[in-house]
């Protein structure tokens, strides 16, 4: 075995009954159905992994890679993460917080501008590993793309399912890279449930169905990065959008395994998620104070990225939430669509309609006090607004079209003054 091996990644357990399961694709227990994820053994991590040692590493999302599930060295996504904290005072104003505010940007994540990027790099490198050759996924858009493209750089064979009602931006962005693309007739709950099928059919490797423990642990390195960012802290809140639920669940415990192993001071901050109001199910059952989540049986949002009706994590999501102090929130679309363009005007930051989400449901645990207007907030921006752009075409309008002189410019455009953004 000519590669290094990672002993720190030791096998599979159920989140329910803590049965442990080889490290294969498999990811539900036998037992009791419970979700199965990566354990690790803490305490040699603890020896090796110090402040110092991550920060002399390349800035990618591997940086962290004891704490992800390999057996050898990434194979898949190697320059992918360790996407930009930026700073937002503009936007903290307009939001009425005094306290500080960060924007997490996997906009510009590599390769394919969300952060899929991450849960793809370790589910491939993943799929690999296991000797599988074909690898696919059910997707609301952003992981199609970057399956589609991950594969397209390993030389995998690769089938991406989809609803077939995407965005255009992301049905070409899965296509351009040779993938099969298949759009189903139905609901991402439906596509799903096919591909649950396939994947006990053939055997192949579905990211996000039989990949799913090693997929999922890909979403802690956001929490990584936040804190490592921060000066080695959590934040006192981090808000999320929720489709499955996963990406909340795996930053809350990326942040307890930092504080578990000494990296940050304990304490993980107030984790808050956010959906869209046409399809929020795990937003629904924490303000009614359940830990069940009814189906939304008929997702109606434009939001098509968080559009899944029956989320897996949906409970566990819950759960953090309630644990951490946080809360949950909705938006409307044209709440979601102010959220995109209030980001935009105030940081610079284009994105999709997942990420108008977040800023819309900030803006209300703001204004409730939900989050206290002195306390230091990271919003996660977890996609790309180059592909929704359907989402804000009639918002933005049209460019003012004048012939080339410069009379034409006076009279028509600067008469109308230079445009708004110093009036933030
Ligand atoms: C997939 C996705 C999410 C969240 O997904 P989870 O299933 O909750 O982990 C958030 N934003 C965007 C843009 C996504 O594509
Ligand atoms: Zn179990």
């Amino acid at each position: 075995m000519s590669q290094p091996r990672n002993p720190y990644f030791t096998s599979l357990r159920c989140r329910e009954c803590g049965r442990d399961y080889p490290k294969e694709a498999v990811h539900v227990c036998e037992y009791d159905f419970g979700p199965l994820e990566a354990a690790y053994d803490y305490d040699a991590i603890r020896t090796v992994l110090t402040r110092h040692e991550i920060e002399a590493r390349p800035p990618t999302m591997w940086r962290y890679r004891e704490l992800l599930p390999l057996d050898g060295e990434p194979t898949v996504g190697l320059q992918t993460g360790f996407t930009p904290l930026v700073p937002a005072p503009r936007l903290a104003r307009r939001l009425g917080l005094t306290g500080d505010l960060f924007i997490k940007n996997d906009a510009v994540n590599f390769p394919t501008l969300s952060f899929k990027d991450r849960v793809v790099a370790v589910a491939l490198s993943r799929a690999k590993e296991l000797g599988l050759e074909t690898v696919a996924c059910a997707s609301t858009g952003n992981l199609a793309n970057s399956v589609a493209a991950n594969a397209a750089a390993s030389g995998l064979n690769c089938l991406v399912f989809i609803p077939q009602d995407l965005e255009r931006g992301k049905v070409v962005g899965s296509l351009i890279f040779g993938a099969r693309v298949i759009g189903i007739r139905g609901s991402y709950d439906i596509v799903n449930r096919l591909c649950s099928e396939i994947a006990g059919k053939y055997g192949w490797g579905f990211v996000n169905v039989n990949l799913r423990p090693y997929y999922a642990e890909g979403s802690k390195t956001v929490g990584y990065e936040i804190c490592e960012q921060l000066g080695w802290r959590a934040p006192q809140h981090t808000v999320i959008c929720m489709a499955s639920g996963s990406l909340l669940t795996k930053v809350h415990k990326a942040y307890s395994e930092f504080a578990k192993l000494g990296l940050i001071t304990p304490g993980t901050g107030s984790i808050h998620g956010a959906q869209a109001a046409g399809c929020g199910p795990i937003v629904d059952a924490m303000k009614l104070g359940r830990e069940t989540v009814k189906p939304v049986a008929k997702p109606n949002t434009i939001v098509k990225s968080l559009a899944i009706g029956t989320p897996a994590d949906g409970y566990y999501a819950i759960r953090v939430m309630k644990e951490t102090g946080g809360t949950a929130e909705a938006a409307t679309d044209p709440e979601a669509i102010a959220g995109i363009e209030l980001l935009a005007e105030t940081t610079g930051i284009f994105a999709e309609t997942a990420g108008g989400v977040t800023v819309a449901c900030a803006k209300k645990l703001i204004a409730s006090g939900a989050i206290p207007r002195d306390e230091s907030v990271v919003l996660c921006i977890t996609g790309n607004g180059l592909k929704t752009i359907e989402a804000v075409t009639d918002a933005v309008g049209e460019p003012e079209i004048i012939g080339g002189s410069l009379r034409e410019f006076d009279e028509q455009i600067l008469a109308r003054g230079t445009g708004a953004a110093a009036t933030v």
